[in-house]
């Protein structure tokens, strides 16, 4: 999958709208401490769907908002954009019309977030998937954070194998046995339910 383009607003230290196009080929990003580089990485793994806090280097998720600073107000709202090249028609079905898909995430204060692929709106799960069938996404092991070639050293064989899976392009599989399970498990607690009750009734 080729990423075109993230924008943001107000997300972390971009309370201005901006732009990045990753064109063709290897893109760098480079700058003083503080600038803001990890927080382009974080933009990217939170519009595909990231829900862990911590993973965005925070205390709850609106802490993506921008915080406001001495000279400018906090803000109400974050937004991520992404597109992607979808010029081979990757993505699924219902969102396959078009050469180039915008997947946008937005956060409001005492709202919370959401999705929106095209001019669809979507669930979380819906924008997960699409990224987990593309074999990335926001656990993808291709986003490398710092201090991660260690935790992955010394991972245990369950962590390495998601790893394998995911490379394999498996993982959007793996999610739905996931809940299928979750979805057998509840049908048969409803069928002992069922039981008991016929057993009183009898
Ligand atoms: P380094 O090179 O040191 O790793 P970096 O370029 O990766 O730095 P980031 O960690 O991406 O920098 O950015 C940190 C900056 O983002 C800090 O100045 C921090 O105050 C700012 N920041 C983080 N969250 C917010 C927020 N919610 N609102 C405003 N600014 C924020």
């Amino acid at each position: 999958m080729k990423f075109n383009k993230l924008r943001l607003n107000g997300f972390k230290s971009f309370v201005d709208p901006t732009e990045l196009v990753i064109a063709e080929g290897l893109t760098g990003v480079v700058g003083p401490n503080g600038c803001g580089k990890s927080n382009l990485l974080e933009a990217l793994r939170w519009v595909m769907g990231e829900n862990r806090p911590k993973a965005m280097r925070g205390g709850g998720m609106e802490d993506v908002i921008f915080a406001g600073t001495t000279k400018r107000p906090a803000r109400n709202f974050a937004e991520v954009a992404l597109v992607i090249d979808n010029a081979e028609r990757l993505a699924p079905a219902a969102f396959n019309d078009q050469d180039n898909l915008e997947i946008v995430r937005r956060i409001t204060r005492d709202i919370g977030s959401a999705y929106k692929v095209g001019t669809k709106e979507v669930r979380a799960r819906d924008v997960q998937m699409l990224f987990a069938d593309a074999s990335t996404g926001a656990h993808s092991p291709a986003l490398v954070r710092q201090g991660q070639i260690s935790e992955l050293i010394n991972a245990k064989p369950k962590a390495r194998r998601r790893i394998l899976e995911e490379a394999a392009g498996i993982s959007g599989l793996y999610q739905r046995r996931h809940e299928a399970e979750l979805k057998l498990k509840a049908a048969e607690q409803n069928l002992e339910r069922v039981d008991d009750v016929v057993e009183q009734l009898a």
